[in-house]
């Protein structure tokens, strides 16, 4: 099976090289010759070209958009003239509303899709193999959606080791509006807050003694940039949904400490210390199976 990918950054090019791994035919476009000229240097793929028009060479069965979120529609709208009849077209974006309905209208063998896996780093440099292996990767199809065209996606996440989980696309994006957009947030504001103290040299002496548990709370907020503007802005309504229920959790500890009422704050402390065993991070395959909510 032949697979073009648009957009050889950290996504793209992880495909690119589990794919080629694991016998598929992988061709690239990328707008940067550089890129290129490194996926095709790593065995990512096949061949690799600067422009759209080359995908009608390729004639792939499939087309991978891993372009940054606001890229999505535009890139879909440009490779159009270039597509055959049935070639699935599915995207890697973190936020799937603004995405489905009008790619699906574009091109009804679009199926929007999310890998839940990245790291910090960014660019085909950072790509690697097994990025995606035991990772939940959604598929967020809705009425509209060519089944054979979600049957072709599937294939391609198992080949890649990771397990599809299907939802809709407001499902999704509330969902990952919890785990992954509000911590980016609340992680970077705690790397603020404690940039503010006052006395650089207490300031100092916290940097030094930082440890496990500073890295974990703080590390999703020391991420890109770009990508928590793109959660923010394309999933704004979630996330702040989100946001306000935090706060007012954090406003409740407040005043349970404010108020010395220690009773009262162990049993906070006691329900989260349940509630975190019910997110089993390191074992995902026994929930997957267990999720509703989506059109498949
Ligand atoms: P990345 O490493 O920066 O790669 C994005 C690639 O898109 C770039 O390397 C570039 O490829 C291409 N690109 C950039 N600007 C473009 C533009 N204006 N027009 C067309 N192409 C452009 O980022 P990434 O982490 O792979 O993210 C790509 C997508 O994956 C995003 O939609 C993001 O939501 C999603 N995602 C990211 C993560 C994560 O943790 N990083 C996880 C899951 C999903 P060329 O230089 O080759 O053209």
């Amino acid at each position: 099976m032949c697979i073009a990918i648009v957009g050889l950054g950290l996504i793209g090019g992880s495909l690119a090289l589990k794919l080629t791994e694991k016998g598929y035919s992988v061709w690239g476009i990328s707008r940067n010759p550089a890129t290129c000229k490194q996926a095709l240097e790593r065995g990512a793929v096949q061949g690799c070209g600067t422009e759209l028009a080359q995908l009608a060479r390729f004639d792939p069965q499939m087309v991978l958009i891993c372009t940054p979120l606001e890229q999505v529609l535009a890139t879909l709208a440009a490779l159009l003239p270039y597509l055959s009849a049935e070639t699935v077209v599915s995207d890697v974006g973190s936020v799937k509303q603004p995405i489905v309905a009008p790619a699906t209208e574009l091109w009804p063998w679009f199926v929007g899709g999310h890998p839940i896996a990245g790291k910090s780093l960014q660019g085909i440099q950072a790509a690697e193999a097994d990025l995606f292996r035991g990772r939940p990767y959604v598929l967020t199809p809705i009425a509209e959606t060519q089944p054979q065209a979600l049957d072709a996606v599937k294939e391609l996440i198992a080949a890649v080791g990771a397990e599809a989980v299907l939802t809709d696309p407001a499902r999704h994006d509330r969902a990952v509006a919890w785990i992954s957009h509000l911590p980016v947030m609340v992680s970077a504001s705690l790397i603020a807050a404690v940039s503010q103290e006052g006395d650089p040299a207490i300031l100092e002496l916290a940097r030094t003694l930082a440890s496990s548990g500073f890295r974990d709370t703080s590390r999703v907020g020391g991420g890109i940039p770009q990508l928590g503007l793109e959660m923010a802005r394309h999933n704004r309504q979630a996330l702040l949904t989100a946001l306000h229920s935090y706060q007012a959790q954090l406003r409740q500890i407040e005043q349970l400490i404010a108020g010395e009422r220690w009773d009262e704050l162990l049993l906070v402390l006691q329900r989260a210390q349940q509630e975190w065993q019910q997110f089993p991070v390191n074992h995902p395959r026994e929930i997957l199976h267990n999720l509703g909510g989506g059109n498949g």
